[in-house]
């Protein structure tokens, strides 16, 4: 973990939620806490600048807001998820019909600035979309370098999305409990990001269980986890989340694997543009006043204390 030393406080790389929805949420209070960088998976793009909607515009690009990567529209099938939820805003779905129109798809998300691509695969919604789709849109996303994050909901999903060479599950497997050979495989070369908290906001469902369970295994076989939260659905905290951070834990993740999980140090390919905007120099690090407590209780109480800020704030700081 690099640490660095200012007096008084720990300063650690900037934290990420890899896992947001900015149309739905007043990004400008996540700095206040501790989040520095977002990966918005669907249903954001900044705003052009013919954009009328000024106000929409300095909301999400303020001073306050985190730095975003961002996938753009959701690709999904015909009828598909979440053409249909109240939440989803106008035109963020892009239904991609065959295997030859899957390039299309990726392209238009590229060319509007996207860095991953979001997939959904959710059986208990809709319609999801067939493997020769599924496939065509993993290879055309890989060979623009663009990895691949799927939205994998209802039993198989999971697994069709491993088959097809997804990059990651934008939620940690929660419909199924997968079986220990898959997990391990799966933890060879996927990346999963958390968001136990959903199922139940605290209330620990049925959901929540086979979640942390699939979560528990896929950690202890060397699968990448990254923090997340779905922030813009549902009663969430704008900021870092405590039930987020403790589930974590009580999945098995130790304090550093906690921390590895927020600073995304280990991203290897996925998203490899995530590396690069904490690398630049004008970036937000994230702050914890005093130094990191040994035991876990103590540790979610002081983590959540966070703050992002820039190198030059820092600067005053120290
Ligand atoms: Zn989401």
């Amino acid at each position: 973990m690099s640490t660095m030393i200012v007096p008084g406080f720990t300063v650690l790389r900037g934290f990420l939620d890899a896992h947001v929805h900015l149309a739905l949420v007043d990004a400008t209070r996540l700095a206040d806490g501790g989040i520095a960088r977002v990966l918005d998976l669907g249903g954001w793009a900044p705003p052009a600048a013919s954009e009328t909607n000024a106000a929409a515009a300095s909301r999400t690009l303020s001073a306050g807001a985190p730095d975003v990567v961002y996938a753009h529209q959701f690709l999904a099938a015909p009828g598909g998820y979440p053409g249909a939820q109240a939440w989803a805003p106008a035109g963020c779905v892009r239904e991609v019909t065959s295997p030859a129109d899957a390039a299309a798809a990726v392209d238009a998300q590229l060319a509007a600035g996207a860095s991953v691509v979001k997939i959904t695969l959710n059986s208990e919604a809709g319609p999801v979309l067939d493997t020769d789709v599924l496939r065509a849109i993993v290879g055309h996303a890989h060979e623009r370098g663009l990895p691949v994050v799927a939205h994998a909901q209802g039993v198989g999903q999971a697994l069709r999305a491993f088959l097809a060479g997804v990059d990651a599950l934008a939620h940690t497997p929660f419909s199924e409990r997968l079986v220990d050979d898959l997990v391990e495989a799966m933890a060879t070369r996927m990346t999963w990001i958390s968001t136990l908290d959903i199922h139940g906001w605290g209330e620990h469902g049925d959901d929540f269980v086979r979640a942390s369970d699939n979560l528990r295994r896929f950690h202890a076989h060397g699968g990448r986890v990254l923090y997340g939260t779905d922030l813009g659905n549902g009663p969430l905290p704008v900021g870092l989340n405590r039930r987020e951070i403790e589930a974590l834990l009580a999945a098995g993740l130790s304090t550093d694997a906690v921390l590895r999980a927020l600073t995304a140090e280990d991203l290897g390919d996925f998203p490899g543009v995530l590396a690069a905007t904490s690398s630049s120099a004008d970036a937000r690090v994230t702050v914890v006043p005093g130094e990191r407590p040994a035991d876990p209780t103590a540790f979610a109480d002081w983590l959540c204390t966070a703050q992002a800020i820039s190198r030059t704030d820092l600067k005053d700081r120290g």
